[in-house]
């Protein structure tokens, strides 16, 4: 079969190198006669799989003391749910900007426990911006923010300026940029979308979080309770870990952060500049709020859609058909895209007009 440019928002693309491997430990992990699949979480060799992918967070990202990585379940949804279980106290007020679909739901999961106040919204021009200026109030119990609107192709290029405690969703592009942890207090990120597979979702949670909230916290939702049991508190996403792991290795040995930010920046420019030269198309988002990992746009003639379409699946691409908030087309550029697959893109983008 001939490789197809995977430009799907998630679960995306991982890399070659770590299918490969992948595979060959769902037959035979470690030498052990065993797979992957069937060894228990308890075992040495998978102990040692969830510290070394634990290191690599804290390598990878510069996490300095003071902070545990977690890789449990229930998705970047449940972090929804986590924050404020951890964070907003009976009587307390969270404060949220909203952003786009996944900021909203995470509000709505918060006001199930209490006060919320949605400090900015961008919902009045369907979010094709990120507000500028925002003014946090103090005393908050903490404020949280989504880093990039996967959906909507918008993205946070300055880090918001409070005294609160600060949550951040950043699914959709840790590991594409540096990040200034200490700024932080619970980073999530679902790892579909730029870390591994589907099936485990990554925290970063600085320890002065634990029991902020007094509430009686379900210990499945408790930051302290998977950070005492190293993660293993209950039986983990052992393949998803894995495959994690092994993702975290391939960016480590090719240039960390700083490397994946310079991929993404040359992709994202490469797409930008073609749809803003191609009459046939028009940006999404607002251009100083781009996303460098997702890209929208759509036809600025609805009649060129039938010949668009048929054009990029002769040429192998997949998985750029836009979300119905936003409409027409949506090209995800995750660390393991090749330049050539955005290449490919921009060269149907082109024949389309030629
Ligand atoms: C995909 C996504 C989610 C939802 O993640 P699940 O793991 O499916 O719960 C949340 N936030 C952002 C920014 C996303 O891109």
């Amino acid at each position: 079969m001939a490789k197809v440019h995977n430009f799907s928002a998630g679960p995306c693309i991982l890399p070659q190198e770590v299918f490969k491997e992948a595979s060959q430990s769902v037959l035979d992990f470690d030498n052990l006669g065993l797979s992957i699949l069937e060894i228990s979480h308890r075992s040495e060799n998978f102990v040692r799989v969830m510290e070394e992918a634990r290191e690599l967070v804290k390598e990878l990202l510069n996490i300095p003391k003071g902070y545990t990585v977690l890789f449990l379940q229930g998705g970047a949804s449940t972090g929804f749910l986590m924050a404020p279980y951890n964070l907003l106290t009976e009587n307390g007020t969270a404060g949220y900007m909203n952003t786009g679909t996944w900021s909203t739901k995470a509000i709505k999961e918060a006001k199930k426990l209490g006060n919320v106040d949605v400090i900015v919204s961008s919902e009045d021009e369907n979010f094709k911006y990120i507000p500028k200026d925002i003014q946090i109030p103090s005393g908050l119990d903490y404020v949280h923010y989504t880093a990039n609107n996967t959906i909507y192709g918008t993205q946070f290029k300055k880090l918001p300026q409070t005294d609160n405690f600060l949550v951040c969703d950043m699914s959709s592009d840790i590991f594409s940029r540096p990040v200034t942890i200490n700024a932080y207090d619970i980073i999530y990120a679902g790892a579909q979308k730029n870390i591994g597979p589907a099936g485990t979702t990554m925290y970063i949670v600085n320890e002065e979080v634990f029991n902020k909230s007094g509430r009686d916290i379900p210990s499945m939702l408790d930051f302290e309770v998977h950070h005492k049991k190293d993660s293993m508190f209950n039986t983990p996403s052992v393949f998803a870990v894995y495959v994690t792991m092994l993702n975290l290795r391939y960016m480590k040995a090719n240039g960390g952060v700083e490397a994946m930010k310079k991929k993404a920046q040359e992709r994202s420019e490469m797409i930008y500049n073609e749809i803003d030269e191609n009459p046939l198309f028009e940006g999404y988002a607002n251009k100083e709020d781009r996303s460098s990992m997702n890209a929208t746009f759509t036809l600025t003639d609805e009649s060129y859609k039938e010949k668009f379409d048929k054009l990029w699946k002769e040429a192998n691409i997949n998985g750029i058909k836009g979300h119905r908030s936003v409409g027409g087309y949506r090209a995800s550029m995750y660390n393991a895209l090749p330049i050539e697959s955005v290449e490919a893109l921009v060269n149907v983008m082109k024949k389309l007009r030629s």
